[in-house]
């Protein structure tokens, strides 16, 4: 892990979460702010559950909220969407876009998931742009060219590292208890880094690069440890302060 880049540990709460879960929220804030400022924590909410939040007035500290997913648009005629603006509007700092579960789930291409990220940017809000490549795709010796596209085409045009966060999140990963070995972790992020660099120049080297794929409290501290994995997505695990907090314990050790 990089000095400069202090971790970031994100949770995905996905479709999952009512306003009774705000106590288990208010265990993670307590958990970020015992972290201080050597770590960045952040939990991604349904937009339901932002707003109750918002609502309810609760302090939620150091904590930073985020939402899943985003329209492009700021308002309109969009049945069922949500803008970046109006998670931004319920306290949102942050919002994921090109989930592979948005992606396959709802056909969401790299062009679409680049306006998305523009628009979260348009917002004020941080983007966390995912990426991964298939089983199928990495056992043919495409992982690599795949990630690599999928980041060129949905990287937003303005990028800066206090307002762009990669996800590398091997689609076999996700939510299977696979995960990458550290070695294919290493080399994808090390890939992810020089192609940054020939794109974006300087900025590059302050980018914050996450892993995410069933990362849990017992291969926590052998994933934060890579070099160029600058904190984790997670989903599974960041539902409940038990397993979630001892990953942002763990960040906050390998940060020491
Ligand atoms: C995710 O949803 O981004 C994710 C990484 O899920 P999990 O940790 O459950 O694999």
């Amino acid at each position: 892990m990089a000095s400069a880049r202090r971790p970031l540990i994100a949770g995905n709460w996905k479709m999952n979460g009512l306003s009774s879960d705000a106590a288990a929220v208010r265990e993670i804030a307590s958990a970020a702010d015992a972290a201080g400022s050597s770590t960045d924590v952040l939990v991604c909410l349904p937009a339901p559950l932002l707003g109750h939040l918002n609502g309810a007035g609760t302090d939620l500290g150091a904590l930073r909220l985020g939402g899943q997913d985003c329209h492009m648009a700021a308002s309109g005629a969009h049945t069922g969407d949500v803008a970046p603006e109006m998670l931004a509007d319920v306290g949102a700092t942050s919002v994921i876009v090109g989930h592979s579960e948005r992606r396959s789930d709802h056909g969401e291409t790299d062009a679409a998931v680049k306006a998305k990220a523009e628009a979260g940017l348009r917002a004020g809000l941080q983007v966390i742009v995912c990426v991964g490549e298939t089983m199928e795709q990495r056992q043919a010796g495409q992982a690599q060219d795949v990630v690599l596209r999928q980041l060129r085409a949905s990287l937003p045009e303005q990028v800066t590292a206090d307002r762009v966060v990669v996800a590398y999140e091997p689609v076999w990963a996700i939510g299977t208890g696979l995960t990458a070995t550290p070695d294919d972790v290493r080399e994808m992020h090390a890939a992810m880094r020089a192609a940054l660099r020939e794109w974006f120049g300087a900025v590059a080297e302050d980018l914050w690069l996450l892993y995410g794929g069933s990362v849990k409290a017992d291969n926590a501290d052998a994933l934060l440890a890579i070099e160029d994995v600058d904190g984790a997505l997670v989903g599974g695990a960041s539902l409940k302060s038990e397993t979630f907090v001892p990953i942002i314990q763990a960040a906050t050790r390998i940060a020491a």
